[in-house]
């Protein structure tokens, strides 16, 4: 049983935020979630009854984190692990295809929620995570330590994910722990963004599942419920009390393969 019972996790309405909720209920966890989408939240909600709250807004917006950092008190007491998680893919958007007049919009989406988001999150949960002695994880991406797992934007913004992670447990330190988890491709799952129209478009005409299996040295596709286990250990205060500005590539060895 792990030692933190209320977590807060952003884009806990699908994909990998969503496994995370499940496992963390799994281990004793109560969870809020925060996600623009209005309907996953009430999916998600309905789902796990009253050990799930949710809010639907936007994690670009510093009111919208501020308001499920609050729903999360109000129904839990308090905030013991904040997962910043929400993300979107570029679908390996490359700079020189991509139009004059959609770049600057396209970097300002990808980036306002990549990185802006987990930051304010960061900053709305401060005051409870400091009331618990609490920690942070964020999920990163093998996009955050090797090219070729997105275009410049999703790359440049993952990089950028690690650098704050460094940066925030230094500041956070010695009362709040800041981790991340570095997942690699996840099975099933992956959407692209509005601003570049990537709606319907496919990254490979492989399946990703089949995709992976090629480019991982463990020759395997990994499911998100998979990725689930690292965030239980960086959430859990027993085993893993030394870890702050650490960020577990959990990848299938992605950059293993050599030459
Ligand atoms: P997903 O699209 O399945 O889930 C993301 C969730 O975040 C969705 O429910 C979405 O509604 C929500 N969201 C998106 N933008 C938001 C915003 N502005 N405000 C609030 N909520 C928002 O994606 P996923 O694949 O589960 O990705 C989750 C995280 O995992 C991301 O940080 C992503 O970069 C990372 N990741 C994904 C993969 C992969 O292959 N899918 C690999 C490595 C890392």
């Amino acid at each position: 049983m792990c030692k933190w019972p209320v977590a807060l996790v952003t884009g806990g309405g699908s994909g990998l935020g969503k496994a995370i909720v499940e496992r963390f209920l799994a281990e004793g966890a109560k969870v809020a979630i925060l996600d623009r989408s209005e309907e996953r939240v009430q999916e998600v909600v309905a789902m796990f009854g009253g050990k799930v709250v949710g809010t639907s807004g936007d994690v670009r917006s510093m009111a919208d984190n501020k308001a499920a950092v609050a729903r999360c008190v109000e129904a839990f007491g308090k905030i013991d692990t904040l997962v910043g998680n929400a993300g979107v893919w570029d679908y390996n958007a490359s700079i020189a295809g991509t139009s004059e007049e959609k770049l600057a919009e396209a970097i300002d989406e990808l980036v306002g929620i990549n990185l802006k988001g987990y930051i304010l999150a960061a900053k709305a949960a401060l005051p409870e995570l400091y009331k618990t002695k609490g920690n942070a994880i964020f999920t990163v991406s093998n996009a955050g330590f090797y090219p070729g797992g997105g275009g410049v934007l999703y790359t440049a913004s993952k990089h950028g994910v690690v650098g704050m992670i460094k940066q925030l447990a230094h500041e956070w330190a010695p009362h709040i722990r800041v981790n991340g988890v570095a997942p690699g491709g996840i099975g099933g799952i992956s959407r692209g963004f509005p601003s570049l129209s990537q709606e319907g478009i496919r990254f490979s005409n492989l399946p990703l599942d089949d995709l992976m299996k090629q480019m991982l040295p463990l020759e395997k596709a990994f499911y998100a419920s998979e990725y689930t286990g690292g965030y239980v250990f960086f959430a859990n205060r027993k085993d893993n009390g030394p870890a702050t500005g650490s960020v577990l590539n959990f990848d299938g060895g992605i950059g293993m393969r050599g030459f």
